[in-house]
This record gives C-alpha cells, structure tokens and sequence, in this order.
C-alpha cells in the first residue's frame, strides 16, 4: 500500500493573521516573525492514486507558489464561502492556458452557488457532483451537512481505505450528535477552531472554539486531532497554557504528516 501524505497549505480563519486592519499581538508577531501567520484553510494530499487539495480560498496562488506544484486536478469544496472558493477562478485560469481540465467536487447545493458566483468557470473546470457515499480516487469519501452556526451550514468530510479513516470539518459549530456521528474513533479528526475560547454571544459565532472542540473530541475519541481555522485569537506562543491532550495539536502552515496507524 502507498502511503498517503496531508500537507496544511493553509491554517487561517476567513481573514487569515494578520488580519489587515488589526495591529494586535498576534498580528503584529505574525507580520514580523511570522509563526501565527496564516493562509486560508486548505489542505493538499498526496498518494499514490493521485493528488488533490480541499477548498481553494483566495490564497490559492500563493499556496502553489509555496508547495512549489505547478498544477493541481482534483480540488474537493466543503462550502461556498469567498475563503473556501476565491481561489477558483485563478484555478480555471491555470487551466486554460495550461489547456487542461481541473476537476472539481461537492454536493450539488454548493455547485449551484459556485456556478451562480462565477458562472464561466465550467468551460475549464469541469464540476463533479458527489453523493452522501462517494468513490474517490482509492478512498471512500463520504460528505455530511454540518451547523455553521450564523454562516450556515458546511460540509464536513469523511475518508476510508482499507483500515484509515480521517474528517476533515473546517467550519462547524454546535453539532448535534448525528452530525458528529462520523468522528467517531477516526484515526485523524480535522477541526476548525477560529478562537481558544470565544466570548461573542453563541447566536453571532459560526466555528468552534477549543474549548468547546475539547468536549466534541472527548466524545469522539479519535486517536489525533489537529486544530485549523484559527483567527488572531490564537497565539502559537501560549501554546503551554492552553493545556491541550497530548494527541491534539494545532496545525501549522506547510506541515506535513502521514495519513496512517501510528
Ligand atoms: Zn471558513
Ligand atoms: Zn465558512
């Protein structure tokens, strides 16, 4: 079996950190020394079977730049928010003048949005509508409408081959116990947590905070986590205090890790 690789291209809520405007802390450190910087959320795989990347957010083109690939076909979207999808028309540009197709996934509700925002994408992109249970490449992908709290809703995804399983939920809060049914005992659970703790009042929030992420993977029980999504709330800095189980750890930009036991 080949082994499958997860690299997080990008770790940042929907401004990113900095946040243009703001001169806090975390942004101020992260325009300087640049460990609490960070890109939209997107994440690139490489297998054997072949490569894909999940959402495409405005960063897009500075995240090839950065993982050095000149091309990238398969691209699956959880939702049709700008920070998920404002990287898909520069997609279909690389595509046309790369004359070759890119290849797009997601639910069918979220294709309609997609082809309202930018409707000449499909003469280079061409739109793969997925099911609930879906083959893709060697995994069996299954997909799941998620709360997104007052954004919505999202979807989460769900990855199986052979004995590996893996979600990846980037923008979710408050879920109900049937739409955390598919975290149960997963090898690896990817969760947006845009704040350690938020204090907005819930009915403004639309992503989890860690602490609230905490009783969602005590639950659960997968066997590692990794945080994403993350605002300027999040310090890497203070890292020690926020006291996390040893098998959960917050993301970092360009990491890369193994999808498999162990
Ligand atoms: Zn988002
Ligand atoms: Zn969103």
């Amino acid at each position: 079996m080949g082994l499958d690789r997860l690299t997080f291209i990008g770790i940042g809520d929907s401004l990113g950190v900095p946040r243009v405007y703001c001169e806090c802390d975390v942004c101020m450190e992260a325009r300087e020394a640049g460990r609490n910087q960070r890109h939209h959320s997107s994440v690139w795989i490489e297998g054997d079977d072949g490569c894909f990347m999940i959402d495409c957010g405005p960063d897009w083109t500075f995240q090839m730049e950065r993982l050095g690939i000149r091309f990238v076909e398969h691209i699956l979207i959880t939702h049709a928010h700008y920070d998920h999808i404002g990287g898909l028309p520069a997609w279909a540009d690389a595509c046309r003048w790369l004359e070759r197709k890119g290849h797009l996934y997601c639910r069918e509700d979220i294709a309609d949005i997609i082809r309202r925002q930018f409707p000449w994408l499909e003469g280079h992109i061409v739109f793969h509508s997925m099911q609930e249970r879906f083959r893709f490449m060697d995994w069996t992908l299954r997909s799941w409408r998620v709360n997104h709290g007052k954004n919505g809703y999202s979807y989460a995804f769900r990855f199986d081959k052979e004995a590996y399983s893996w979600v990846y939920c980037s923008d979710s809060i408050g879920l109900t116990e049937p739409e955390r049914e598919l975290f149960q005992g997963v090898d690896l659970l990817i969760l947006g947590t845009s704040y350690y703790h938020e204090e907005a009042p819930y009915q403004t929030r639309s992503v989890y905070d860690m602490v609230e992420a905490l009783e969602v993977i005590r639950q659960a029980m997968p066997n590692r986590v990794y945080f994403t999504h993350m605002s300027h709330d999040v310090d890497v800095r203070l890292l020690p205090e926020y006291s996390l189980p040893p098998h959960v750890r917050l993301a970092e930009e360009m990491l890369t890790i193994d999808l498999c036991k162990g």
